[in-house]
């Protein structure tokens, strides 16, 4: 099998004060670290990256079994080393595979066909692409979306750099990169929908939804990683950001799965259909008049579910309010004891005051 493998040398000041807390970091996040020879080894599922020290110089090198693989290696080998590296910048250059590569390899440009509101603080819009395939797989169901900024005459897209990180013409007007969740796709007319919240304060990601017209083109890098795990019993939860995840893990899954679902939203004008053929039950919470992001209805309805006996596969997926989702991760860690496959709560924003 062909392999791909890109190499560095970088001078670090203090080597370890660097690379252990980053094999730390790497391995909390699914690697698996093993010591060979006076090397370090991070193992991935698609590659590994080695680490040895010599004199004045760490030498890294990253293999993957492709150059997408080995392009999201080197960024996160850099991001990790500059990162833990404070206050001291260190020169990064890869040399070897993936050098021809000039914009990141899961950067896309999508052309909006069409908008229209799903409910009245839902935003619905119609992107065409050249690849949406990557989009359809159920465990990453999310991208960044390039926000602009409004002065610039023309687009800012990232280009590699040699570092591995994105760079940007303009550094100071990088555009603003706003999370969304692709809510369905068409492969055959390579179109995907996304569903934007219409906020109060809107931001960057609110004000593109409400500002769009056909033939803008807009900048999406990814997707991601967050979504559907396998599981005899589901729990979902969130508020109006989380509703197309779990819409689309819903619609996703067959009839003979089973378990709850709780969707806090502003009102009952915010209630949409889900071609739901599951047998997962869905319930709507209604702020009716609350702000968002300050109610505890979510929290309220974990406590008080009823969850299967002992030996059922759970998985309890949640996205929402940063608070909320405090409440609802610690409640699911500590009282409930679910481990981490089991779970997978994430913090879709942020109130601020
Ligand atoms: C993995 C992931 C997937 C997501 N998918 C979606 C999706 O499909 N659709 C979607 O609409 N959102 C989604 N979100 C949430 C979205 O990224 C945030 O709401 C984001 O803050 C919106 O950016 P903005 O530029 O509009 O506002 P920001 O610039 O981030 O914030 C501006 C102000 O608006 C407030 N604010 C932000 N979001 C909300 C909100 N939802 N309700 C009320 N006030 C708000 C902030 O507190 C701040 O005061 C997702 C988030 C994550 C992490």
């Amino acid at each position: 099998m062909t392999t791909y493998t890109a190499q560095s040398r970088i001078a670090l000041a203090d080597p370890e004060a660097v690379l252990v807390p980053l094999c730390e970091h790497m391995s909390e996040h699914g690697a698996r670290l093993e010591r060979s020879n006076g090397m370090r080894i991070l193992r991935f599922a698609h590659g590994h990256v080695q680490f040895q020290q010599s004199t004045g110089a760490t030498h890294v090198e990253v293999t993957a079994d492709d150059v997408e693989g080995l392009y999201f290696l080197r960024l996160n080998v850099a991001a990790h080393i500059l990162e833990f590296s404070g206050d001291e910048t260190p020169r990064i250059e890869w040399n070897g595979d993936g050098g021809a590569l000039e914009r990141p390899p899961n950067f896309q440009v999508f052309t909006v066909l069409h908008a229209y509101d799903v409910t009245p603080h839902m935003r619905r819009i119609t992107f065409q692409a050249e690849d949406v395939t990557r989009f359809a797989r159920m465990d990453a169901l999310h991208l960044n979306i390039l926000v602009q900024h409004a002065d610039l005459p023309e687009p800012q897209w990232p280009r590699v750099g040699e570092n591995g990180l994105m760079q940007w013409d303009d550094p100071g007007r990088r555009p603003h990169f706003r999370k969304y969740t692709v809510r369905s796709l068409d492969l055959s007319a390579r179109t995907v929908d996304i569903d934007f919240v219409l906020h109060t304060d809107a931001g960057p990601g609110s004000g593109l939804a409400l500002s769009a017209r056909p033939g803008d083109e807009i900048g999406v890098v990814g997707p991601g990683g967050g979504g559907l795990s396998e599981a005899d019993w589901y729990l979902f939860l969130g508020d109006e950001t989380a509703l197309p995840a779990i819409a689309r893990m819903l619609e996703y899954l067959p009839d003979t799965a089973c378990g709850k679902v709780f969707i806090e939203v502003a009102d009952r004008n915010e209630v949409q259909a889900i071609a739901n053929r599951s047998a997962i039950d869905v319930q709507w919470l209604l702020r009716n008049g609350a702000m968002a992001g300050s109610t505890s209805c979510l929290i309220d309805a974990v406590r008080e579910a009823a969850f299967p006996a002992d030996g059922t596969r759970i998985f309890v997926w949640c996205g929402c309010e940063f608070e909320a989702f405090r409440a609802i991760r610690g409640h699911l860690r500590a009282e409930r004891g679910l481990d981490k496959q089991e779970h997978l709560v994430v913090s879709y924003w942020r109130r601020e005051e």
